[in-house]
Parts: structure tokens; sequence; C-alpha cells
């Protein structure tokens, strides 16, 4: 083992449904992944297609800890999001084998500071700081792929202190899960441990502190958080 000079920091695991814990690698995410999602952020009639980017895996929220409202933004916003785990690699990986290598799904939220956001796009900026902050990964228990049923396609929804805020299919992705697979191992060799927020519907909208989120999608599972 190495002699470490300073304490190594925890490795970061999600709790799957059955039992156990899935070791987390990185946390690839998808934008703009749903047509409606992509209006209301105000691409009308662009042809541009979904793209990639990241957070660290220790922005992971798990196990329905709540999360600090977060710094630097007055424009918190939630993104409810099919959350794939993936439990082989690969690289240049063909779409027909690519769901070989996912071990499991899960819901997650893609915590946003819109106000950053709007401001990196303006500015030709990175997203870091608008997407990849502390606590900004709430996400709940995996379920393995073997007792979801295939093609994907389902209710993905929100809530707010029990109030509808974000409603979509799984059928509406742009890009599904094999294409998100085959697209993203075109520009980093995957790994056993990696998740990929695959993108969310429309509705998002800003959180306060005080607030209760509950995220639910058919046949997956759930994401539950409060603003601290
Ligand atoms: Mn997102």
């Amino acid at each position: 083992m190495a002699d470490f000079v300073i304490a190594p920091p925890a490795p970061v695991s999600v709790p799957v449904t059955t039992g156990g814990a899935f070791p987390v690698r990185r946390v690839y995410c998808v934008g703009r992944n749903y047509l409606e999602h992509a209006r209301e952020m105000g691409h009308v009639g662009d042809e541009e297609p979904p793209f990639f980017f990241a957070k660290p895996a220790d922005a992971l929220v798990t196990g329905g800890a709540a999360v600090p409202y977060p710094p630097m933004t007055a424009n918190f916003h939630h993104e409810i999001e099919l959350v794939v785990a993936l439990g082989h690699g690969g690289r240049d990986v063909l779409v027909e084998n690519a769901m070989n290598l996912v071990w499991g799904y899960a819901v997650g939220i893609d915590l946003t500071r819109r106000d950053l956001q709007a401001w990196a796009k303006g500015a030709k900026k990175p997203w870091e700081v608008a997407k990849g902050f502390d606590h900004s990964g709430p996400i709940g228990a995996l379920v393995p792929a073997a007792a979801v049923r295939l093609p994907l396609k389902g209710r993905i929804s929100l809530t707010v202190n029990g109030a509808l805020r974000q409603e979509g299919d799984l059928a509406d992705m742009i890009w599904d899960v094999p294409h998100i697979i085959s697209e993203l191992s075109r520009y980093f060799e995957l790994h056993p441990g990696d998740l990929i927020f695959t993108g969310t519907p429309a509705g998002v909208g800003p959180l306060l502190r005080g607030d209760v989120v509950k995220g639910d999608i058919a046949g997956i599972g759930t994401v539950e958080t409060r603003v601290s």
C-alpha cells in the first residue's frame, strides 16, 4: 500500500437495492437530451445534438441525506434524471453492444446553479462552477439491470413539497442509453464504476431552503432529499 502523506479520501459508493454498495469511479452527465427541456432553455429550432459534462464523484449525495443550499447562487435548480451505472468498460463501444456494459440504474438529481450556468454560457467559460459543486448529485439506490424491463420507457417525474414540477418519459430521450454509452466511449475510455446522468425532461425550476424534493422513475426507483 502507498505511503500516503495525508489521509486518503473515503471511497464513494451508492447503495444497491438488493444489498451491498456500488463503488463510483466517475460521474458523466448528458446535456440537453430531452427536446422539451431544450426548448424551455431557449434552444428553439436548433439542431445541436446532446453533449457531455461531468461532476466529481464526491458530489454524490446518498441515502436521502440533505443538500445544503449552495453558496454563490441565487437560482438553484433541480433536474431529475435516469442514472446508468456501468459494470464493464470499453472504448469505441458499438451501439448494439452498449447494454452489455450496464450494471444497473438509479434515479438522480443533477443540481444546477442556473445563474452560474447562464453566466458560463454567455462568457464562454467552463461549466464546473454551475454543475460540479459539492452535494450537486443526490442519487437513490441502484437497481440491478436484471430487474429492469427493456426497452427503457416510463414516467420520470419530480415533486417539490408535493407539487409536481417535472414530468416526462424515458422514451423521449434524444439519445437513448445505448447511444449515450456508445457516443461517450468515443471521448473517454469507460470503466466499471462509471455513472452517467442521462439528461432531464422539462420543468426545471428553483429550490429554496427547506424544500423537500422527491424524484421517481417508473420501474427504476426514487430519490429524495431536502434543501437545508
Ligand atoms: Mn442535467
